[in-house]
């Protein structure tokens, strides 16, 4: 039987991000739509060169995007709003970036997801965004309405696939699969699925053209199929494929980030060519699939992670294949498209040699899959040097010093439940902070950081260029902390942040610090559009050798009376925004954060902080796919929140905060956490969310944001006043605080200014409500 292996998607930005620096060309005017589209084909003749010239067998087409294929789906399918909408021609370029990134003067920020386009004069904001599954990728929501007219545009796939051909490079090309893309929209005052028949007659067209010019298979995304299926999705993708497998072009069917589980025999049932499935987060399921997969169905095996940055151990991989492979022909791929890890580790060069070995970057990854197809189609002996080697570099890490720290081990498993409770309970706590920190009724605060302006951004830079040296930057960033410092105690705030200033990002920051992080120089991944991040790669057991904001917390401290927060990322949050090991669970890698950030909180305490905050920004975002782990997920989380935290006494004040409003379903886990104090995303929503930590009797404090940060407009005080008047309808006027939704890193100076001096002002007004 024979192997061949496929690649499901390559990293678009390029290998030096040069989509990035492409589009902000061309959206700063410095270049044309020619240029931005010649630079556009550019990345993808290099991307099929590069993957044909690695063994790839089967290359991708339509899987390049100029800023996120689930946008490239709505526009090809005519799913574009109303207001975006240009004459009656087809969406072009200004349609496409205005439904991205809003047109000029809507610029959004905030929570490092800003993504609008300028100022100037506000018109339109862009679509919704949000998290591509489990990933750190952000995809446009798809948005759909009553009476919705759908047409095909442009068919971008159909172009890409000829645009390869016309190079020689023949391709299988990818569609995110419709009832994926149905799932994802959000439907305003209509139920998506009413559109099933009309879309999927639409992709019945695109198949059509795409045979029509040769393509022989095509690779149909539909991830949906690794979550918890309502019936309504079941039978839209019974009739969905009933209706588009069709003789003339073969259906690779594609599932990742998951096992099929309850949905296997189902998927295996549809009548398509091809069925890939996730082997690295569920290689349990192909067992099951064996037993029911039809003889002629292809079966494309995703056993190189494409999730993570590890390098795969091939000859234990192998062991497993090769009785499958003996039994039938067999694809081999990555797990899931490349788009989520770095290019090419080849660019690394200042990585520790050791750590290097163990890693693969898409280019790698590439190669790992093309080893293993030798290995199977010719015999282990032809490529048994690089078997040898995968071995080596697996056992190495198993065994490396550089990874295992005895006294790590030894602390991990000494945690008892002693060291993740409080001494006193909620109201005792509250008690003993009243006394220490005196603070009138809707105390106000802040989330932590202050603008990152134009001369903070510098000077880190210049000071990573070695043009400035530690002592100038040291002064320079005392001088910034000194100077908010001063002007919160003008404006009135009554407690204090040193404003993050000394951070290039909540997470780097402190993975910086701690041992078992490394860090990349050019690992890039796509975040949305433009925006790409390096994720620190967490390889080792975590320690904190020193602490790492005290001083930054002392000096600002020296400068005031009133009580400053120490500021800290909470264990989840460095967990979840970081590439982790694959050799042990994620939970005991967080344990091992957690306790490093307790050490943190404690010597801040012993310091003389009388407020910690602990941000958990991406609790939420770490939740599984599939329900039924929620609890399990949600329990080690909070587990690990409350290591770091709960150590100190009753009259340190613990603050926390998370960035996002839906919490309903899992209020009992934010109650669990056992902060002193929670401030959350509100002000869009009116304070609606309220309602459910009243019916909850959340017991501790709660600052609800009163200053959506993520929009350049500053709100008045009256309108500040109303949303904490709301506030009081759900909770007890003395268990509110007063902040904005999150920190203030993504906007300007003046804008603060105001806001948080109508802030205040709002406060006091309130307090003379009673
Ligand atoms: N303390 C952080 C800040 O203010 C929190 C950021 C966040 O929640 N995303 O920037
Ligand atoms: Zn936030």
């Amino acid at each position: 039987m024979t192997v061949s292996i496929a690649t499901l998607g390559f990293p678009r930005i390029g290998p030096r991000r040069e989509l990035k620096t492409a589009l902000e060309n061309f959206w700063s005017g410095k270049t044309g739509e020619s240029d931005l589209l010649e630079s556009a084909s550019g990345l993808r003749t290099a991307a099929w060169a590069r993957q044909r010239a690695l063994g790839a067998d089967w290359l991708p087409s339509g899987d390049f995007s100029l800023y996120d294929h689930v946008l490239d789906t709505s526009v090809m399918l005519g799913a574009i709003p109303e207001r975006y909408r240009t004459g009656d021609g087809e969406a072009d370029l200004s349609t496409y970036f205005a439904m991205a990134r809003g047109t000029a003067g809507a610029a959004s920020g905030g929570c490092g997801h800003d993504h609008g386009a300028g100022a100037g004069e506000a018109s339109l904001t862009a679509c919704e965004m949000t998290k591509w599954f489990d990933t750190n990728y952000h995809y446009m929501v798809p948005e759909l309405v009553p009476g919705q007219k759908l047409a095909l545009n442009r068919l971008k796939v159909l172009d890409d696939y000829r645009e390869a051909r016309a190079q020689g490079f023949e391709t299988r090309p990818v569609l995110l699969g419709p009832v994926t893309w149905l799932s994802l929209a959000k439907g305003r005052g209509v139920d998506p699925f009413e559109f099933l028949d009309e879309v999927v007659s639409l992709y019945g067209v695109i198949l059509g053209h795409l045979g029509q010019a040769g393509a022989e298979w095509v690779q149909i995304d539909e991830p949906i199929l690794v979550t918890d299926l309502s019936d309504i999705q079941r039978r839209a993708l019974t009739r969905a494929y009933a209706r588009l497998a069709r003789p003339g072009v073969k259906l690779m069917l594609t599932t990742y980030f998951g096992g099929l589980e309850d949905n296997l025999g189902f998927a295996a049932a549809l009548p398509v060519a091809g069925l890939h499935v996730d082997l690295v987060r569920a290689p349990g399921q192909i067992d099951a699939l064996l037993k029911v997969a039809p003889k002629d169905l292809l079966l494309s095996l995703g056993v190189i992670d494409g999730r993570n940055i590890w390098r795969t151990d091939l000859d234990a991989l192998l062991a497993r294949i090769e009785p499958i492979a003996a039994i039938r022909d067999l694809v081999l791929a990555p797990s899931c498209s490349l788009l989520h890890v770095p290019v090419d580790l080849a660019l690394e060069r200042r990585l520790d040699p050791e750590l290097t070995q163990w890693l693969a970057f898409a280019v790698q990854k590439v190669e790992e899959l093309a080893i293993l197809k030798r290995a199977l189609n010719e015999g282990r002996e032809h490529v048994a040097e690089a078997l040898a080697d995968s071995r080596r570099a697996a056992i190495a890490r198993r065994t490396s010093p550089l990874i295992h720290d005895a006294t790590v081990a030894g602390r991990v498993s000494g945690i008892t439940p002693a060291l993740f409770e409080r001494e006193g309970d909620v109201a005792t706590r509250a008690a003993a902070q009243a006394v220490v920190l005196d603070l009138p009724d809707f105390p106000t605060t802040t989330i932590g950081s202050f603008p990152q302006t134009e001369a903070v951004r510098g000077a880190r830079a210049r000071f990573n260029r070695g043009e400035l040296d530690a002592a100038g930057y040291d002064a320079f960033l005392r001088d910034e902390t000194a100077r908010a410092i001063r002007w919160q105690e003008e404006v009135g705030l009554d407690m204090l942040v040193h404003g993050e200033f000394e951070r290039n990002d909540m997470v780097q920051y402190f993975g910086e610090r701690l041992s078992g992080f490394a860090f990349t120089v050019s690992g890039w991944v796509q975040s949305y559009g433009s925006r790409c991040v390096r994720p620190p790669i967490l390889y080792g057991d975590v320690s904190r050798p020193s602490a790492m904001t005290v001083e930054w917390w002392r000096y600002a401290q020296s400068l005031t009376e009133r009580p400053v927060k120490g500021m800290l990322t909470g264990p989840v949050t460095i967990l979840n925004w970081s590439f982790v090991r694959d050799d042990q669970p994620r939970e005991a890698s967080c344990r091992q954060i957690a306790l490093a950030i307790r050490d943190e909180v404690l010597d801040l305490e012993a310091a003389g902080a009388r407020a910690i905050q602990v941000d958990e920004a991406a609790l939420r975002e770490g939740l599984p796919l599939r329900h039924r782990e929620w609890q399990h997920y949600l329990d080690w989380a909070v587990e690990c929140f409350r290591i770091s935290a709960a150590g100190v006494g009753d009259a340190t004040q613990i603050h926390t905060h998370m960035c996002y409003s839906e919490f309903n379903d899992i209020l009992p886990s934010i109650g669990a956490m056992d902060a002193d104090v929670i401030s959350i995303e509100t002000a869009r929503s009116q304070m609606e969310l309220l309602e459910g930590f009243a019916r909850y009797r959340y017991p501790a404090a709660i600052g609800p944001g009163v200053y959506d940060i993520h929009a350049p407009r500053v709100p008045g005080q009256d309108e500040m006043v109303a949303l904490m008047r709301l506030a009081q309808q759900h909770l007890d006027r003395s268990q509110l605080w007063v902040n904005p939704d999150c920190g203030l890193k993504t906007r300007k100076w003046p804008e603060v200014r105001s806001a948080i001096e109508a802030m205040v002002a709002a406060a006091r007004t309130l307090r003379g409500e009673a």
